[in-house]
């Protein structure tokens, strides 16, 4: 076998693409299959988004652009934070990446290396951990706990931080938990963080719009105290349900500390993917500065379809769900049917026709724990809570007779 470098053997996986594979291939098979595994909104993109990416080709807008991001692209970011955050960045600290995973591809390499320390959130987004496996640094979960809402905690999160912490990682609204943390606990964060100036923060925002009964999502940008050390991530792809077009976006230190990391995402794109291709960046300005009637009704859906998940999951046996306030997941107790996560999310696409994930591909706190994603239609919904319910209540009736 041709030798690589070990490191490729410490990169890990979504799981939610392989449930994605497995779930397809039922389906091609003749199976009935309702998936609630995956991680994009069921919604088609825009209109008139689409329309500027075919009217940009047209124009004969399909060549290289600069490797941080058309000029109109990032102002269009500019003028977005100020509108969700009330904060003025400068175009000049706005990059524009093929998705929002590069920037956490980007951040986690500049920092990470054997005797480094990253902090992650766990239950959390698979790919921190794994791209902090792959640059040799040692992974640090940070716990996010159930009874506090899937917030992380302040404290928490403070007590793990140790000379050799080089970045913390940090996401609200948060997968796959749904949870928001609150602004109170964001601002004894970074109170604490004063003592700790060399640790850097990546600051996960990418589901920031996406929230509920009237809860808003506090942005660390808002915290001047920090700017010079902080990576904020966010893109399309969820909020215009642009997620195959890969454009994402993050905000980078200003100030004498960390305005030299810009110029470094800078020539990771010029030595890896150049640039992100010019029809999406032109659709990129037309998602940010056009109407946002489509967004809204999709966020009104998802409120629907949130609120029948978690009524529905509260009347499975051995089965609680809190009300997740953010994003499009619900991340239900299972503990109570004695079945291990990973083990019944199977059973489940086997045996039920209903795909989700297990709680540990999220971290070995997600034990217990199955992550629904409500990308789905309610009717789907319905089925799939139904499926679940004969499914729990079958296996029980044979635990009874064993
Ligand atoms: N961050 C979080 C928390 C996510 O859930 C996702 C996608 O599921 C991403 C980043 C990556 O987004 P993208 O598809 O734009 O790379």
């Amino acid at each position: 076998m041709i030798h690589t470098i070990p490191a490729f053997d410490r990169l890990g996986e979504e799981n939610a693409f392989a449930v994605l594979a497995r779930a397809t291939a039922l389906s091609e098979q003749g199976r009935d299959i309702v998936n609630l595994g995956i991680g994009q909104p069921d919604f088609r993109t825009p209109g008139h988004i689409v329309e500027a990416a075919i009217k940009a080709l047209r124009d004969g807008r399909h060549g290289y652009t600069p490797a941080t991001g058309l000029q109109a692209t990032r102002e269009a970011v500019v003028r977005r934070t100020l509108a969700t955050t009330g904060v003025e960045v400068s175009p000049d600290n706005v990059m524009i990446l093929p998705g929002g995973k590069p920037t956490m591809f980007a951040a986690i390499l500049m920092f990470g290396e054997p005797g480094a320390d990253i902090l992650y959130p766990d239950p959390g987004f698979p790919i921190y951990r794994s791209m902090i496996e792959f640059t040799g640094a040692r992974p640090v979960p940070v716990p996010i706990r159930e009874e506090h809402g899937f917030a992380f905690s302040a404290e928490e999160t403070l007590a793990l931080i140790t000379p050799a912490t080089r970045l913390l990682i940090l996401n609200s609204p948060a997968n796959p938990t749904g949870g928001v943390t609150p602004r109170t606990e964001i601002e004894k964060l970074v109170k604490g963080l004063e003592k700790h100036p060399h640790v850097a923060i990546l600051s996960d925002e990418i589901y920031d719009v996406m929230t509920y009964d009237g809860e808003t999502h506090a942005s660390l940008l808002q915290f001047p105290e920090i700017r010079d050390r902080l990576i904020v991530l966010n893109g399309w792809s969820k909020t215009w349900a642009m997620t195959g077009w890969r454009m994402g976006w993050s905000i980078w230190p200003n100030g004498e500390k960390g305005a030299h990391l810009y110029d470094k995402v800078r020539k990771l794109a010029v030595n890896c993917w150049s640039c992100v291709n010019a029809p999406s960046q032109y659709a990129g300005v037309a998602a940010i500065d056009g109407p946002q009637d489509e967004v809204e009704a999709m966020m009104r859906a998802f409120d629907r379809r949130r609120k029948l998940v978690v009524e529905g999951l509260n009347e499975l046996p051995g089965i609680s769900c809190i009300t997740p306030k953010g994003a499009f997941y619900a991340f239900p107790n299972i503990s109570g049917t004695g079945w291990p996560a990973k083990k019944l999310a199977s059973a489940l696409l086997e045996e039920a026709g209903v795909a989700l994930i297990g709680g540990p591909d999220f971290g070995v706190l997600g034990e217990g724990y199955m992550r629904l994603s409500y990308a789905n239609s309610e009717e789907n919904i319905l089925r799939a809570l139904e499926r679940i319910g004969n499914f729990l209540a079958a296996n029980a009736k044979k635990e009874d007779t064993a």
